[in-house]
């Protein structure tokens, strides 16, 4: 029996098969090679591997998202067996003696360099693909398996770390659980653990090496404890205790289909928070009023290239409609610091949370923000919409969103395309715009407060960094004092604030926000219930 203990990010207890994700940035060696012509014929194999894992990924992809995006699965199948990059690879083997997995390494990188330089932005894009294909190859050639999410039974993911691309590309059916060695309590990981209503646990000093797929786990969310082997008799009392808090979960169904309204009559909204369009199922099971915060940014997570207008429509579309009225809230794009995507090219930044992110790339590159309005008036038309721009700081910059809407729609207009200007509104989330929130309440439909971000600006606190997670207080008195000046200065104008950051589902303040006149609270579909019964239980 193996136990670790770690810091619990979201409560629940579960039993089952470990599945070991491998960092795939492992440092790859050069080595001498006294018979390059076997390092040839294992670049062979590798290659041969891969085009099996990339057929099955098309194949998979086909069935989830449509032909148009596996389409890139057969690009990289294309490119795996492209002359040039083969040759390349061959030859430095031949010439240098040196291994496969370091000749597969520099050429890829020399290749991704090359694509990236191209005037051409479609080749451009390309520079990532060919990284994709390099890693493939390398993780091939060192034994590494890649998870096969289709043939995985359900498992606890044990990582070292999961950025916001890897999660998003995971088959969320799968997971039962999270369990990584580095992250934060406010990282996106977190976040998604939340919205699944799994247990996961983060800074767990495991060594990956002692560790294999298929290795019984539990993980206990409530002792922050993972076990691995565990015994027999910890076996049966894990299932009980499962069974415990299926038991609770059934009592919370009872509230299903009751109103948020505190025993003297006053009502909130509780809407929940969600990542994809796949998400929507678990906001319908848990009874959500509406979705307060869709972060369309993870639409161009762990892919290649930006979605395409179409795409995009077609995603949001889906959301309203499956939603038949109720509000949604769809965040424009917010990428930039945690939640990179290579193809977007922005560099590295000293401080990547004060730097190029969220609406400040989308009025410094008004064609990617373009797209995404397009995409978002013209899915308007098919229910009850909303937008909403993240990270704003001034009134300037909501003057230049709306001349860009403008822009928008005098372009379906002229293009005779159906559309229609939806309710806008902005997040609070730094403290510049908490200061001005009384200008800013006359010029925008909604307020919703970022209390994630909002307390990374304001206690100066990286919300990443695990070290200061002791530090990172969400209930300060500063923003506790903060929110309720924004919801003074929404009401004071007539506009309606919500909170769609994390301290929303926070339980010990459910009835004080619901004192300081907060309209919304948006959470993760797993706390809908639990908030709603605080509410309830309220005077
Ligand atoms: C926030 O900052 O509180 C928020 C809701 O946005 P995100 O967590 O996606 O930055
Ligand atoms: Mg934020």
């Amino acid at each position: 029996m193996l136990k670790f203990s770690g810091k619990s990010v979201y409560k629940g207890i579960v039993l089952g098969p470990a599945a070991v994700l491998k960092n795939n940035d492992f440092q790859v060696k050069r080595e001498r090679s006294e018979d390059p012509e076997a390092e040839i014929a294992r670049v062979e194999a590798a290659a041969e591997k891969a085009q099996e894992q990339l057929q099955k990924l098309y194949d998979k992809a086909v069935i989830e998202v449509g032909e148009a995006s596996a389409a890139i699965f057969e690009v990289h199948q294309m490119m795996l067996e492209d002359d040039d990059y083969r040759d390349a690879i061959s030859s430095m083997i031949r010439t240098e003696q040196i291994n496969a997995e370091y000749a597969v390494a520099v050429t890829g990188d020399n290749f991704s360099e090359m694509f990236a330089n191209m005037d051409d932005d479609y080749m451009k894009a390309r520079a990532a693909d060919i990284k994709d294909i390099s890693n493939r190859l390398v993780r091939n050639l060192s034994g590494q398996e890649d998870v096969d999410f289709s043939s995985m039974e359900p498992s606890i993911i044990i990582a070292d770390d999961l950025s916001p691309s890897e999660t998003v590309q995971m088959d969320k059916s799968k997971i039962l659980a999270f369990v990584t060695v580095h992250g934060s309590t406010n990282s996106h990981t977190a976040i998604l653990a939340r919205m699944m209503n799994i247990p996961a646990l983060i800074g767990v000093p495991m060594n990956l090496d002692e560790i294999h797929t298929g290795q019984t786990a539990i993980v206990d969310g409530f002792k922050a404890e993972v076990v691995f082997d565990p015994t027999e008799e910890l076996c049966r009392e894990t299932q009980s205790r499962m069974q415990e808090e299926q038991e609770k979960a059934e009592l919370l169904q009872t509230l299903k289909g009751k109103e948020n309204v505190t025993l003297s009559g006053k009502k909130i909204n509780i809407y929940a928070n969600i990542g994809s369009v796949g998400d929507v199922g678990y906001v319908l099971e848990n009874d959500a009023g509406g979705i307060g915060l869709f972060r369309s940014e993870f639409l161009y997570l762990g892919r290649n290239d930006f979605p395409t207008e179409e795409e995009q429509f077609q995603a949001y579309r889906q959301v309203v409609q499956t939603m038949a009225g109720k509000k949604v809230i769809i965040r424009t794009l917010d990428i930039g610091a945690d939640k990179q995507a290579d193809y977007l090219n922005l560099g590295n930044e000293d401080n990547p949370a004060l730097g190029y992110r969220a609406i400040r790339i989308c009025l410094k590159q008004p064609d990617i923000f373009k797209t995404q309005l397009r995409a978002l008036l013209r899915a308007a038309a098919y229910g009850n919409l909303s937008i909403m721009y993240p990270m704003i700081i001034s009134t300037e910059e909501v003057q230049q969103i709306y001349s860009i809407v403008d822009e928008v729609e005098c372009e379906l207009n002229d293009a005779g395309i159906p559309y229609k200007i939806p309710e806008q509104g902005i997040m609070i989330e730094t403290p510049a715009s908490v200061m001005i929130s009384d200008e800013l309440a006359e010029m925008v439909d909604f307020f919703s407060i970022g209390t994630n971000d909002l307390t990374q600006y304001t206690l100066a606190i990286d919300r990443q960094n695990e070290k200061l997670d002791d530090f990172y207080n969400p209930h300060h008195k500063a923003i506790l004092r903060m929110i309720q000046m924004v919801v003074d200065n929404a009401h004071k104008h007539g506009k309606w604030a919500g909170i769609c950051g994390e301290l929303g589902a926070d339980l010990e303040l459910t009835q004080e926000f619901v004192r300081m006149g907060l309209d919304e609270l948006s959470v993760a579909p797993s706390m809908i219930l639990k908030v709603r019964k605080n509410v309830r239980e309220m005077e």
